[in-house]
């Protein structure tokens, strides 16, 4: 199945790109060759919505695969902060563009690791982030907290956006579920499966107007190696493995 579906999406990645590529060059040619500046125009919208679709395909595809390929998971103790900051600095751009501001505060002990796959874990937090940001409107802030409770980590992605209506809470974690015209409805799903594979949970709470905080649970990694600063006069460092 991994072997077929990846396959499968090279076939299809193919076309789409020379698609865009026809595209764009439709659009040149729209701009030289046609001379009512108002038919350019409504040419150039069509344009835009085919190659929006076929983006649209593309991004289907690309999570998709991330739903249907399985890969081994790494084990190994994830400084979660770290994580998140690359989410943030990844964002920061798109961010400002649109007026949000991006924070991260550590509730907890400081530099709280968990156990698993850095590459996972932060997929799973680009998804929240990005929904977060979806949803807040400039002036708007979206804020990731930190800190642990028992054996766990618990992380949580809060926006002060627009909010989701009751009846769509129970929906949210249905793949294809969406209610964004752009919108591939696979974030929430990768987002659920991942942490099932690390042993991890996820809540959503929201009320439509009042913004929503997407609470990640995660098991805690065990006792971060001692740093060598400040490890005692005479104490040896057994290196790890
Ligand atoms: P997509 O982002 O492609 O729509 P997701 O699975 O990531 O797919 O999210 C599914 C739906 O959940 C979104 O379309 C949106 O309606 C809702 N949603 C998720 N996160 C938020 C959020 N932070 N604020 C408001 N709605 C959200
Ligand atoms: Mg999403």
């Amino acid at each position: 199945m991994g072997t077929l579906a990846l396959g499968l999406a090279h076939e299809i990645r193919n076309p789409l790109n020379a698609a865009v590529l026809q595209m764009h060059l439709l659009g040149k040619q729209v701009d030289r060759e046609v001379a009512s500046k108002d038919a350019r125009a409504s040419m150039r919208d069509r344009v835009q919505i085919v190659v929006g679709e076929i983006k649209r395909l593309g991004r289907l595809l690309t999570e998709f695969l991330e739903l249907a390929r399985p890969r081994g998971l790494a084990r190994e103790a994830v400084p979660i902060g770290e994580v998140l900051d690359s989410v943030i600095e990844l964002h920061q751009a798109e961010a400002s563009m649109r007026g949000v501001v991006a924070s991260r505060v550590e509730q907890g002990p400081k530099d709280a690791r968990v156990l698993g796959d850095r590459e996972k874990l932060r997929q799973v937090f680009i998804n929240l982030f990005v929904n977060a940001l979806d949803a807040t409107p400039s002036g708007g802030t979206v804020r990731m907290t930190t800190r642990t409770r028992g054996g766990r980590v618990v992380i949580e992605v809060h926006d002060d956006g627009g909010g989701i209506a009751e009846a769509d809470l129970p929906r949210l974690f249905d793949p294809f579920f969406t209610t964004k015209p752009g919108g591939t409805g696979l974030g929430l799903s990768i987002v659920r499966k991942i942490l099932e594979q690390h042993g991890g949970a996820v809540i959503v709470r929201s009320k439509a107007g009042s913004g929503t905080t997407v609470e990640v649970e995660l098991p805690a990694a065990a006792d971060a190696p001692p740093t060598l600063p400040n490890a005692p006069p005479g104490a040896t460092n057994a290196a790890p493995g």
